[in-house]
Formats: structure tokens, C-alpha cells, sequence
């Protein structure tokens, strides 16, 4: 789960890392509000979207006095940054900066632990650092069991800094970005930049955490600051009625029984040059009411050109799948093309009830596949 930079900043704040203070916005009349309430000349206008990138996209902006609050409020807020509108904005103090530095705990599949990234090239083109100078960025494995106590905060800070009270101050920032980052189940927390200012401060003037998903369960301060997208109401909604659903962007409907025959599907298509539409795994049932509910899921996606099913008849007997198939379909209202593929017990009967009806049948996954894509083509 992604979050706001406001709301990254309110998680931070409460972990004793430094950030300016600022105020969440929704109108260019709050703006205003919330300029005269900061007291200070100059602001920064920030875009609260769910992307990085604000900056390059012109979704960052100094404002030295209240028209150009009102003015940079007012087309921050009409902007879309990477196709998300710009609902909310953030009127933040702005800060005097000596120089940019980049922090960050993630979680690195290689060697299978928390690692520490920081660089002295912090800032809007740290993409470009870590892909053309990845040397600028120092890498810190972290030992579930050491942690991130005091000494090694401070050899840690070592790496920027020399003088004392920069030491100091960022080994405190590194060790409570290290306790978020744990205690909150992230699996990113990152400031980036962390600026030196030139009165001799270090602050987070951005903020960015993510979240494992598997752990909200256990997180319910970070978990009311869900803000599903579309695409992510439809996935919770397909949950709670027992699919595992994922929605992509092709044009393919799939409906499979089991999650590896599922992915398994959709590698197939991606060979024969298709684009799957989703992945949904029904689970190992026949029963008519579950189709109809995943034949709704595929169907309200616009994109949907033809239907893939593919079934492994296992428990699952393939006669119960063609007659299951067969009820729900009489309740659905569509003349896509609809693609099935039975193997396993009773396979013969099952593709023999389901010849001569709308459906098209084939006999093998290849076969399955070719006729889709080639379908989704036309
Ligand atoms: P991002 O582009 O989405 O990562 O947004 P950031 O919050 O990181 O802001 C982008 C850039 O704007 C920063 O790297 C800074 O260079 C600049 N910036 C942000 N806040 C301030 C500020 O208070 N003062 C100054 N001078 N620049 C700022
Ligand atoms: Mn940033």
C-alpha cells in the first residue's frame, strides 16, 4: 500500500524525524488560510498524489507571496501527475537548502534482508544516480538481530557527514527511520531528499512509505489511510466473494481454476502475442452462482474483448464445470466470445455438453489460447 507524503511526514513526525511544518490543503482558498496561519514568505506547493516524480512534473512549487500561492494552488490542484488528478496539496515552510541527500530502508530480495541506501546526490534525479553512477550509492545490509543500534547509526552517518552535530543528527534520523520501518511493517521508507539546510539543520522535506499489504491486518492507524483506486475497489470487492483477482491491462478475460494454472494462462497468452485482461482464480468449484459473479468481474471491464476459461478438472468434475458453465450463462447477457477449455475427470462429457452452444470449445491449452488471442485481434 502507497501513502501520501502528508501522511508519511504525520508517521515520521511522530518517530521524532525532523520535517518543516506544512498543512494539508484541498482549495486554493485553503492555501491562503494556511499560508498566512505558516506565518513565513516563502512555501513550497506540493502536489499529495500516489507517484513520485512530483518535482519533474511541475507539482512542486516556491510561492513567495500570496498571489502566487493562490496561483500555483490553483494549477497544482487542475494537474494529473502520471494520469492520477491532483485532489489535495500541501503549503509547506519552505526551507533553505545547502545540499540534497538521499535515505532509504527497503527490503532487498538478494540478500534477503532490510538494506540502508544513501547517497549525497539526494534529490529529483536519483533514477538517473542509481542507474548511471550507481557507485554514489552506499548500500548497508542491515542484521535482523543487530538492528540499527547506536554505534552503527553513527558509522552509518559517518558515510555523509564529518562534522559532529551532523553525525549526531543523522544517526538519530537513521535509527528512527529504521524503527518505522520495522514497527509499521513498510516496506519502503525513504526521504528523499533529506536536506542540510543552511542553518545547519537536517529535515525530511519529502516522505515516502509503503506498506506490505499482508501486515494492515495488524496496522490499523496505516490502513485508514487507504485510498483505493478504482482498480484496487474492484480487486477488494472480488475478494470478499472469494476470488483471487487481479486486473491487468489487456483485453483477454481469463477465468481458471488455481492460481498456478492461472499464471500459467496468462504466460501462454503473453506466447501467443495476447495481452490477459486479468488474472482470476475461481477456486476448485462448478457451482453456476461463482461463475455468473466472476463472468460479472470480467464483463464490467470494458476492455474485455473475448473470455478465456480454462479448467483443470481435478476434484472438480468437467461435466459439473460445463453444466455449471451452462445455468450461468443463462443468466448472463453477453455475446462476447467465450473460450473453454476442459481437461481432467470426465473431460470427454464435459466438452461434449458444451458443443453446439455458444460456447467455443477446445481441446488443449494451446488450442485454448490460439483461439483467444486470435479473437482478441479481430
Ligand atoms: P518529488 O519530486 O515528488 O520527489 O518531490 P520533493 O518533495 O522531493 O520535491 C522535489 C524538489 O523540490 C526537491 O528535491 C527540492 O529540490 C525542491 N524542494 C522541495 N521543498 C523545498 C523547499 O522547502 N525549499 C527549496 N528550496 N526547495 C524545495
Ligand atoms: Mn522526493
Amino acid at each position: 500500500m502507497k501513502t501520501h507524503e502528508y501522511q508519511a511526514k504525520q508517521i515520521f513526525s511522530s518517530y521524532g524525524i525532523p520535517v518543516e511544518k506544512h498543512i494539508l490543503c484541498f482549495t486554493a482558498e485553503d492555501a491562503v488560510k494556511a499560508y498566512d496561519g505558516l506565518d513565513t514568505e516563502t512555501v513550497v506547493v506540493k502536489a499529495q498524489v500516489l507517484s513520485g516524480g512530483r518535482g519533474k512534473a511541475g507539482g512542486v512549487k516556491l510561492a513567495r507571496n500570496k498571489e502566487e500561492v493562490v496561483f500555483y494552488a490553483d494549477s497544482i490542484l487542475s494537474m494529473k501527475i502520471k494520469e492520477l488528478p491532483v485532489k489535495k496539496i500541501l503549503i509547506s515552510e519552505a526551507v533553505q537548502i545547502d545540499s540534497e541527500y538521499y535515505v532509504g530502508f527497503t527490503i532487498d530480495r538478494n540478500s534477503k534482508s532490510v538494506i540502508l541506501m544513501l547517497s549525497r546526490e539526494g534529490g529529483v534525479d536519483i533514477e538517473t544516480v542509481a542507474s548511471e553512477t550507481p557507485e554514489k550509492i552506499y548500500r548497508f545490509t542491515i542484521e535482523p538481530f543487530v538492528g540499527m543500534p547506536d554505534y552503527l547509526a553513527k558509522k552509518i552517518a559517518f558515510t555523509l557527514f564529518k562534522e559532529s552535530t551532523q553525525v549526531n543528527s543523522m544517526a538519530k534520523i537513521l535509527k528512527s527511520l529504521y524503527q518505522v520501518f520495522i514497527e509499521k511493517d513498510a516496506s519502503l521508507a525513504e526521504i528523499n531528499p533529506l536536506v542540510l539546510t543552511k542553518e545547519n539543520r537536517l529535515v525530511a522535506i519529502d516522505a515516502k512509505m509503503t506498506f506490505d499489504d499482508n501486515a494492515l491486518y495488524r496496522q490499523t492507524e496505516i490502513l485508514a489511510f487507504f485510498e483505493p483506486t478504482e482498480d484496487e475497489k474492484i480487486e477488494s470487492s472480488a475478494k470478499e466473494k472469494g476470488f483471487s483477482f487481479v486486473k491487468m491491462d489487456g483485453d483477454i478475460g481469463c477465468m481458471v481454476n488455481g492460481a498456478g494454472l492461472a499464471m500459467a494462462t496468462m504466460d501462454m497468452i503473453k506466447l501467443y502475442g495476447g495481452n490477459p485482461a486479468n488474472f482470476l482464480d475461481i477456486g476448485g468449484s462448478s457451482n453456476p452462482d461463482k461463475v455468473i459473479e466472476g463472468m460479472r468481474l470480467l464483463l464490467n471491464d470494458k476492455r474485455v474483448k473475448v473470455v478465456l476459461i480454462n479448467i483443470f478438472g481435478g476434484i472438480t468434475r468437467c461435466d459439473d464445470v460445463a453444466n455449471g458453465l451452462l445455468t450461468a450463462f443463462q443468466k448472463i447477457e453477453s455475446d462476447i466470445p467465450v473460450i473453454v477449455r476442459l481437461t481432467g475427470t470426465n473431460e470427454k462429457k464435459g466438452r461434449d455438453l458444451l458443443r453446439n452452444t455458444r460456447f467455443i470449445v477446445a481441446e488443449t491449452m494451446g488450442e485454448a489460447t490460439r483461439l483467444a488471442v486470435g479473437s482478441s485481434k479481430n
